[in-house]
């Protein structure tokens, strides 16, 4: 017997509508290129989305076509969200800071006819369009700017295009498993891979994150969204604030810790999501400067391991963090990290030692910790796997590619452990695992320590070989300004804390540690430079 309930397909439009009728007020605020702010509301930017979609009518996207996204985050960004997704297109934002030539890859892979972009990315666009006149037929600039484009390949002025636009008119309505927004996620290894969303698992996803053991945001919170559109759909972010009613801040190309600290205090911001990367060099920034965040209540972090340390000393300003975990292929949200029953009684080093954790599972999806046979290990903070997990918003497969998720656990590439509340902990990446003398040593454990030792900004730990021990660790810091750390102090520092076997024997002072286009630090490059002496 069937249910008498409605049935209505779960749309991504159907949010932004939604935003609008409810909390029609509620703000989008972006800093532009010349660092003014521009200001605008869940009304405007959902009539605009609509009026979007009668563009990309007129520029000939069909229902499935791919369009891509070369953008910072801002208002424009987040109509293309809607505007692209709510047609029934597929939205393929792409990151600007890849190789041109991964660019020109993704945007050919995709198949996207049309790529909108901010104007300080037409260069890269005019350079690759040679390669991609098979694909691309047009390129419209999010401002103003101009590009030299192949016979063929258009090039619009969006505000012109919408601007000569009727008001749109209602959304279609289709199934809700459609296609709704591709991200390539790039390995370390091989060409990107794209991760094809659904208009289903995007919704889903996004009321996970609403939840108040998750992001949990009021209609009153001010959110700022350092977390770059072009990554994971803003890990979700530009769907659950306007369901929630939530306004949201873009901070655009200016994420230094002065234009980052402004916009909050400035805003109001009252949570501010992204890489541990971020909070570090604003934590470096408050502490130089004396200046303080006056309304900041709440960070979430995820990406990368965010070092205990951190964490306590953002609490110590009295700003909660809230750690998470998930990748490109599942939306992303995993694990959050929210206090259950029978941890109020921990002792502030216990507590923060679980607050270091990346948290436990959300309803929706599922996590497990597999030993080498294959077989899940025991939940008891020692037994460490490879971690897999399955939902409502995890990838099946790689658009484009065999299929590779037979078992309907998604293997992720990272290992864990699971305690017996729940919750999990990642100790590395398998790639970044460190094995020595046929143990495994957690390159993550020893960053954590080494960035709580007060004269260190940055740091990262990687294998080298070594002819008795098979690897070493090799710790690679980056000094406070004005420090200059030794060897012996630093390892003097792990004592008692780590094993004396899993102490780096060697440690390297460096000027600066390579990032990726996200904010992570580059390990395969660390081992590039550094592995061999
Ligand atoms: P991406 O697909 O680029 O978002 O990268 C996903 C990967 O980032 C995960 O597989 C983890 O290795 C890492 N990651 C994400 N969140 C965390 C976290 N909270 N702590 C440690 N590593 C994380």
């Amino acid at each position: 017997m069937q249910g008498l309930m409605q049935r209505r397909d779960l749309l991504i439009s159907s949010i932004l509508e939604h935003a609008a009728r409810h909390h029609g007020a509620g703000e989008v605020v972006s800093r532009r290129e010349d660092g003014i702010l521009s200001r605008t509301t869940y009304a405007v930017l959902a009539r605009r989305a609509r009026k979007l979609a009668t563009v990309l009518r007129e520029l000939g996207v069909a229902p499935g076509d791919r369009v891509g996204t070369l953008g910072m985050n801002s208002d424009r960004h987040f109509e293309l969200y809607y505007g692209i997704s709510g047609v029934g297109a597929v939205c393929n934002t792409i990151n600007p800071r890849l190789a041109p030539d991964d660019i020109a890859y993704i945007i050919g892979h995709a198949g996207d006819g049309i790529v909108f972009a901010d104007p300080v990315f037409l260069p890269i666009l005019q350079a690759i369009a040679p390669q991609l006149t098979d694909t691309l037929r047009g390129v419209v600039v999010l401002g103003e700017g101009a590009c030299d484009l192949p016979p063929g390949m258009a090039l619009h002025r969006y505000e012109a295009l919408m601007d000569a636009a009727g008001e749109g008119e209602e959304w279609p309505v289709f199934d809700e498993n459609t296609a709704s927004a591709l991200c390539y996620t790039s390995g370390t290894t091989g060409r990107p891979k794209g991760v094809l969303y659904s208009n289903r698992s995007t919704v889903l996803c996004a009321m996970a994150l609403a939840a108040a053991d998750a992001v949990g945001p009021r209609a009153t919170d001010r959110i700022l969204a350092v977390v770059p559109m072009f990554h994971v759909n803003a890990w979700g972010l530009p769907y659950m604030a306007p369901m929630t009613g939530a306004s949201l801040l873009m901070p655009g190309r200016q994420l230094d810790p002065a234009s980052l600290l402004s916009l909050m205090n400035g805003e109001r911001a009252t949570i501010a999501v992204g890489v541990p990367t971020i909070w570090l060099g604003l934590l470096g920034y408050l502490r130089d400067t004396g200046r303080r965040l006056e309304t900041l209540q709440r960070i979430f972090v995820g990406g990368a391991a965010m070092p205990r340390a951190l964490i306590a000393a953002y609490n110590e300003l009295g700003i909660a963090v809230c750690h998470a975990w998930g990748m490109t292929e599942s939306s992303p949200i995993v694990t959050v990290n929210a206090p259950k029953p029978g941890t109020e009684d921990l002792d502030h080093d216990a507590l923060l030692d679980q607050r270091a954790a990346q948290g436990r599972c959300v309803f929706g999806v599922d996590v497990r910790a597999e030993g080498e046979d294959g077989n899940e290990v025991p939940w008891d903070g020692v037994s460490q796997g490879q971690l897999t997990f399955r939902g409502h918003w995890i990838a099946s497969g790689y658009f484009r590619m065999p299929d590779q998720d037979a078992s309907g656990w998604f293997p992720t590439g990272d290992v864990g452990v699971i305690d017996p509340h729940g919750f999990v902990t990642l100790t590395d990446r398998s790639k970044d695992l460190i094995k020595s003398g046929g143990e495994w040593i957690s390159s993550i454990a020893i960053e954590n320590i080494a960035v709580a030792h007060p004269h260190v900004a940055e740091a990262a730990a990687i294998a080298v070989p070594h002819e008795k021990w098979g690897e070493r660790p090799l710790l690679i810091v980056v000094p406070r300004p004005g420090c200059a750390p030794s060897c012996e102090a630093l390892r003097e520092f792990y004592r008692g804390k780590l094993p004396a076997w899993s102490i780096p024997d060697s440690v390297l002072v460096v000027d600066s540690i390579p990032h990726g286009a996200t904010g992570k630090i580059l390990k395969a490059e660390l081992r590039r430079l550094y592995a061999n002496g």
